[in-house]
Parts: structure tokens; C-alpha cells; sequence
């Protein structure tokens, strides 16, 4: 068998159930999507006019690996207003899309065997993340109960003297969990009391609903430990452009500057051009798109309370619903496959989040209010259907 000569930990990666779910999906008429977390926004065309406009004027050549120097200037004003503590162009990494700074800042800080713990519900990219240097993934299991709030004593005690990094999450994918401010200060005491990196993905910074953002890089002690990830897919409806950065300590973004450097060369010159013109355009449409989030997430929050056997936390940031199935008698899998094949509704089975995700799907509220609707309608006469698991 030839592929066996293909790396242990790279055989055993799966491949992405959220991508599996949508091509299951692909083959049937009539689908309502609510799989994969994509803005359904088009970037906008003001955006697209301006890189465009860019190319045709010749910025179509490499540009240095740390990136477009306009555009990691105006990305360190705006970290700096955004922080309230200045971050110095010398500090940021332009990558591939938030995917390309979670992989060169593990791949930068993991010696094989080092452990990363990551609160769970989490993206399920972080396995390959974490896998590829050789890390391992340390799961902190969160509940329904505690409003997937990670729980800082719980954190403590999973410490070993191998954990190297504590990945973070905030706004959530999954859950739509944001971690409260006094939770964000004792994590921060924790990583440096015990010396850890933390990595904080924060990629749905500019989608959250109620309390501002705020980074656990602000507190104490915690610039010169935590590599911030960001990216321009979200905030801007830049997906398809992979653009994204990253920030973090001078010890640290040397170093990642080489491993952004040696994987990709530098991120498509094009595709900067248009996030430095997301940037310093019209904020209109991003405000706009976020404000329509706010109002679908909460579209079908309302919905999902009152579905008898359902329940969810109304979401404080990102887009997403994770609904609670366990009073049905399916599991994750089960419910979502089913929901597929009978009301061709597409969720995402919540195991897929890891094990404390078992029992609940993820919604993601990336489609227009009518559609929304629909699929609630649908979800709802599918739920209906199914009896309550035995006590
Ligand atoms: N981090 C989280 C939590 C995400 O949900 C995603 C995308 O869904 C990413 C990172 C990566 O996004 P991108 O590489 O498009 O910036």
C-alpha cells in the first residue's frame, strides 16, 4: 500500500464533516443550507472595483513576505485604536486567510509532543492545526449548562508540564459563546502564572452582539504571550480572497514572518490590495452585514426556544445557533443526516466540534431571513416528529 508512506498523522486526519455535509447536499434539489459558515454577502463591489483597479495598475508582483507595507500599516492603526495599545507594523503578518496564521503560529511554537489545550466546542480545523507539527490536542470539555463559558479552574487542572499553548475562541464557532471579561482575566492569570502561549482566534471579533469585544491580549502580562489571529473573510465577506493577519510579540512574529515566508512566499498581492481597500473604504456595508447577522441569529434563536425538545443559548457574538437535540432520541449525526434526507435542511452534526459537541448541530445564519424561515419551518416539522429519548 503506497500511502503508507504518507506521514502517520496526516493519514489519520479526517476529512472536513462540514465540507462532507454541503457535498451530501450538493446532489439534492431544493436544499436550505445552513452548513458552511460563509457570509452570503458578496464582497463589495466597491471593494472588488479598487483591487481590481490596483491589478490593472501593475500590483500584480510579489509583495514582502510580512506583506503589503500599506496594508500592514493601516492593519496596526487599526489594531491600535481597536486594542487601546499601540501594535507596531513590525508586530503583524499578512497570511492566508485566519487558516494561515492558526497554521504558521502552531507550526512556529509546537516541538512534537507539546500539548495545546483548546476549550471544546471548537473548530474542527484545529485538529490538522495542532496535529501537523506534532502537537497534541488537549480538549476542555464546556457544557450547555455553564453557556459553554470555559471553566478557569478546570483549565488549571489540565496544565501538564508538556502544555505549551492555550488556544481561545471568542466569539465562538461554534457555540456563539463570547468569553466574559472576568473569565478572560483569570485565563490570562493562569497562561501567565504557567508560562503558556496563547493563541487567540479572533475572527469573529467585529460579530458580537450586546458587550464590546475585548482580546485577552489587553490584559496584564499578556502581549508579550498572545498571537493574535484575524482575518478579513468575516468581518469583510472576503472569503474567497484568503486574506487574514496576525499579531502578537516580537520574539514570536520573527519567527512567524519565516514560516508565512517559506509555505506561501506572501499572500496574493490582489487580494491585499482589496483588504487595504476594505479597510479605508466605506464601513456602510460591514455594519450593515453585522447588523443583519444580529437580526438572523436572533431570527432563529426565536424560532428554536419554542420547538418542543429543542433549546439553545441565544448567541452573544459570531453567527451561529447550537442547538440542543438531546432530548430527542438521535444523536448529532443522526438528527443531522435525517434533517437532510427527509427536509433537505443542511446542519452540522455538533460531534463534529469535538465530544462535548455531541447532542447538539450548529445552524449557521448565513442566508437571507425568508430562507431562514423556511429552514425553521422545516426543522421544526422534522423535530416534531421524533419523541423524547427515555429517561
Ligand atoms: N477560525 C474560526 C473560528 C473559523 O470559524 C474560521 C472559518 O470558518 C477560521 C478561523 C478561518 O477563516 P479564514 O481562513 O477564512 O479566515
Amino acid at each position: 500500500m503506497m500511502d503508507e508512506k504518507v506521514r502517520q498523522r496526516i493519514r489519520e486526519l479526517g476529512y472536513s464533516v462540514i465540507r462532507e455535509m454541503s457535498e451530501r447536499a450538493a446532489d439534492l434539489d431544493g436544499v436550505v443550507s445552513l452548513g458552511i459558515g460563509e457570509p452570503d454577502f458578496h464582497t463589495p463591489e466597491e471593494v472588488t472595483r479598487q483591487a481590481m483597479e490596483d491589478a490593472l495598475k501593475g500590483r500584480t508582483h510579489y509583495v514582502p513576505a510580512r506583506g503589503d507595507a500599506e496594508l500592514v500599516q493601516a492593519l496596526a492603526e487599526r489594531v491600535s485604536v481597536q486594542t487601546g495599545t499601540r501594535v507596531g507594523p513590525d508586530r503583524i503578518v499578512i497570511t492566508p486567510g485566519g487558516m494561515g496564521g492558526l497554521s504558521a503560529g502552531l507550526l512556529t511554537l509546537l516541538e512534537p509532543g507539546d500539548e495545546v489545550i483548546v476549550p471544546e466546542p471548537f473548530f474542527p480545523s484545529y485538529r490538522a492545526h495542532v496535529a501537523m507539527p506534532g502537537g497534541t490536542l488537549v480538549p476542555l470539555p464546556t457544557r450547555y449548562e455553564d453557556g459553554f463559558v470555559p471553566d478557569p479552574r478546570a483549565l488549571e487542572q489540565t496544565i501538564t508540564p508538556r502544555t505549551k499553548c492555550l488556544l481561545l475562541n471568542s466569539p465562538n464557532n461554534p457555540t456563539g459563546m463570547v468569553i466574559p471579561g472576568r473569565i478572560m482575566d483569570r485565563m490570562a492569570e493562569i497562561a501567565v502564572r504557567n508560562d503558556l502561549v496563547v493563541i487567540s482566534d479572533e475572527v469573529y471579533d467585529q460579530l458580537v452582539f450586546g458587550a464590546p469585544f475585548e482580546s485577552i491580549s489587553t490584559r496584564p502580562g499578556m502581549a508579550e504571550r498572545t498571537l493574535v489571529v484575524n482575518s478579513c473573510s468575516k468581518t469583510f465577506a472576503m472569503t474567497g480572497w484568503r486574506v487574514g493577519y496576525c499579531y502578537g510579540p516580537q520574539w514570536l512574529m520573527d519567527h512567524v514572518v519565516k514560516v508565512v515566508n517559506y509555505s506561501t512566499t506572501c499572500v496574493s498581492s490582489v487580494g491585499q490590495r482589496a483588504a487595504l481597500a476594505a479597510i479605508q473604504g466605506d464601513q456602510t456595508p460591514f455594519r450593515r452585514m453585522r447588523d443583519a447577522f444580529e437580526s438572523r441569529v436572533e431570527l432563529v434563536w426565536n424560532r428554536i426556544r419554542k420547538m418542543k425538545g429543542l433549546r439553545a443559548h441565544r448567541p452573544s457574538g459570531a453567527f451561529y445557533v447550537f442547538v440542543d437535540v438531546r432530548e430527542l432520541s438521535l444523536d448529532s449525526t443522526a438528527y443531522a443526516t435525517s434533517l437532510l434526507d427527509e427536509e433537505r435542511v443542511v446542519v452540522i452534526p455538533g460531534v463534529a466540534f469535538g465530544q462535548s459537541g455531541e447532542g447538539f448541530v450548529r445552524i449557521a445564519c448565513t442566508l437571507e431571513e425568508s430562507l431562514l424561515t423556511q429552514g425553521m419551518d422545516r426543522l421544526e416539522r422534522f423535530s416534531g416528529r421524533f419523541g423524547r429519548r427515555p429517561a
